[in-house]
């Protein structure tokens, strides 16, 4: 049996293309933080979008953990490092540095078997429909239009996503007059999605939501903080959209939470922030099982594969910031042609990235 041989880290920062911003953080850089697992001949690779910091915490609490174990046994060295961070904290940037290092371990098993990571879990569907997002509050008219131009027109995608609930909600008119324009530039036959990341209040989230819906809007992703669980189960009572969150969770139970509280209409994870492929596909589990449905956040790539192992998806975010990133960086990028990715379909094995040397090196600043 081939045991894990070693794990490096390597850090990447790319600056974004525009100024960019949400409803209650703006940032102009993004890091990519990428594990590399070695097992004889054969390397396997998974990231996370986290601080530059993340990288220590897999080299100092995570390596030693994982090396020597039998490389087949990915949710065995899961859990070995989910029993490592215990006093380093698990929820944040240690669930990520694990997270990216299941995803290396999982890239590498399908690696050493000859398969697409796809075939290894077992698909549930023959494709996995996407959604463009992006919409930053950074943006003018102009660039909002040719954003999503580019999705609807360019690749076909049915379904786009802005973000409001500019500067924590201040901003009220300024959001209604965007999806106002977003509606008419992708026309009726386009969803329309909003997120406002947690920066309405609650009583204002219910007073949005009925413009929203007068646009046709049928996603409200975080209207209010998703700390406030009973809030967010209030809101979705009092709309029709479908309110969706769970983008920060780091742990099962954090997910078992809020689908107890009656949250969310649909489930969000995060495949590099709650503890890689392993436990992502155990959240689907969860969603399914309280008659639910789950959206990859984010990290388009490394959620495609699990993605298509699970019944109860909805869809997988099409991030402007990680799209571009992982076309950079990585050689292998899937194409969203009509809407939907189908990872494995050019028989590439693993997650079907490897890191381009070349066009990386320049970003690399760990
Ligand atoms: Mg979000």
């Amino acid at each position: 049996m081939p045991v894990v041989a070693g794990v490096d880290t390597a850090v990447f920062t790319v600056p974004t293309d525009a100024p960019e911003a949400d409803g209650t953080l703006s940032w102009d850089s993004t890091t990519l933080v990428l594990a590399t697992v070695r097992s004889e001949d054969v390397t396997g690779l998974g990231y996370t979008y986290a601080p530059a910091a993340t990288a220590s915490i897999i080299a100092d609490l995570l390596a030693d953990v994982v090396t020597g174990l039998p490389a087949l046994d990915v949710p065995r060295m899961n859990e070995a490092m989910h029993r490592a961070v215990r006093n380093a904290g698990l929820p944040g940037v240690a669930a990520q540095a694990i997270a990216a290092v299941d995803i290396a371990l999982w890239d590498m098993k399908a690696r050493m078997l000859g398969l697409p990571l796809v075939h290894l879990l077992g698909a549930a569907r023959a494709d996995v429909p996407v959604y463009g997002s992006g919409g930053f509050t950074t943006y003018d008219d102009d660039q909002q239009e040719r954003q999503l131009r580019g999705w609807v027109e360019t690749d076909g995608i049915p379904r786009v996503k802005i973000k409001i609930g500019e500067s924590w909600g201040s901003c009220e008119e300024r959001d209604r007059l965007r999806v106002a324009k977003a509606r008419a530039v992708i026309g009726d036959a386009t969803a329309l999605y909003v997120d406002a990341n947690g920066g309405y209040g609650a009583k204002q989230a219910v007073r949005v939501s009925r413009a929203l819906t007068d646009e046709g809007v049928t996603w409200f992703e975080e209207p209010v903080s998703s700390d406030h669980l009973s809030t967010l189960a209030a809101i979705r009572d009092q709309v029709t959209l479908d309110v969706a969150a769970g983008e920060y969770g780091y742990t099962l139970p954090y997910f078992e939470h809020m689908l107890a509280s009656r949250a969310v209409d649909c489930l969000q994870a995060d495949i590099t922030r709650c503890g890689g492929i392993t436990v992502w596909l155990r959240v689907a589990a969860l969603a399914q099982a309280h008659g639910l449905e789950i959206s990859g956040h984010c990290a388009p790539h490394a959620h495609a594969h699990a993605a298509a192992a699970v019944p109860n998806l909805r869809h997988l975010e099409w991030f402007h910031d990680h799209v571009r990133i992982e076309r950079l960086l990585f050689d292998g990028a899937l194409a969203p042609d009509g809407g939907a990715v189908v990872p494995g379909a050019d028989g590439a094995p693993g997650i079907g990235l490897t890191l381009n040397a070349e066009r990386s090196q320049p970003y690399r600043v760990g």
